[in-house]
């Protein structure tokens, strides 16, 4: 199995890189800016953003045999089946990087796997912090939009918008020029599929976690720095109690 890291974004005081934040889960639908501001938390807190998508993509791109199961389910744009994912996370999770805390990007995804993931921290050795919860909110249209003009360098990962934040140059990435590329899960049908899923299997969620207070809201329809701003002050509040 494949297990990647990234981190990028704002940096930390010297304090903020040095203390417990525990796990913090980022929801919201596809296009919402979960990516995004999960990098940025994590340079910020300088702990590892925890991106199943990410994972998955790697292990597709190597041919593992974890993403020869979820490459056709990926390219569907459905979720892959919870078992697929749970091994994968626990690995992660526990890999040194993560001791101070990490940002999980697109999991848990599904009631079951926000099930676990409580047992799973439950049963951890030096009981964690409890998970921070934060919901990135965004309108169906608006995110229709982001996504359909979303473009990727398949060589530094750097992520652009055609109509919010195009590259200087049409289709090529600002840093390396390599040849932008779209996310077969980008394209216009899957998109479709995938905000599918989202209503019928991650919309719940919320309802999980605001039943236990664990809710903090995010308006992820304004500027991508004012929505790290308000994660902050989630994060410092919840972790102030
Ligand atoms: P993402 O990059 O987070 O949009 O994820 C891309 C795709 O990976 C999703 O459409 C799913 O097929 C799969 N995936 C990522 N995270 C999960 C998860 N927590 N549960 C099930 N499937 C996932």
């Amino acid at each position: 199995m494949v297990v990647s890291t990234s981190s990028a974004g704002t940096s930390g005081s010297m304090a903020d890189t040095q203390k417990a934040i525990g796990p913090i889960v980022l929801l919201g639908p596809p296009g919402a800016g979960k990516g995004t501001q999960a990098k940025r938390i994590a340079e910020h807190y300088g702990v590892p953003q925890v991106s199943t998508g990410d994972i998955l993509r790697a292990n597709v791109a190597s041919g593992t045999e974890l993403g020869k199961k979820a490459k056709a389910i990926m390219e569907s744009g459905n979720l892959v089946p919870d078992e697929l994912l749970f091994g994968m996370v626990a690995e992660r999770v526990k890999q040194p990087d993560a001791a101070r805390g990490y940002i999980l990007d697109g999991f848990p995804r599904t009631l079951a796997q926000a099930e676990w993931l409580d047992k799973f921290l439950q049963n951890q050795q030096d009981a964690p912090l409890p998970p921070v919860v934060a919901d990135i909110q965004v309108s169906y249209n608006e995110l229709l939009g982001r996504l359909t003009g979303r473009r990727t360098c398949p060589t530094c990962g750097r992520i652009y918008n055609v109509h919010l934040s195009p590259p200087k140059v049409d289709e090529l990435c600002d840093v390396d020029g390599s040849k932008l590329v779209t996310r077969k899960d980008d394209e216009e049908s899957v998109i479709a599929e995938r905000l599918k899923a989202y209503e019928r299997q991650t919309a719940p969620l919320t309802g999980y976690y605001q039943s236990s207070g664990r809710l903090h809201v995010l308006d992820g329809s304004r500027p991508i720095d004012e929505v790290t701003a308000q994660a902050f002050k989630v994060l410092e509040q919840a972790r102030k109690k």
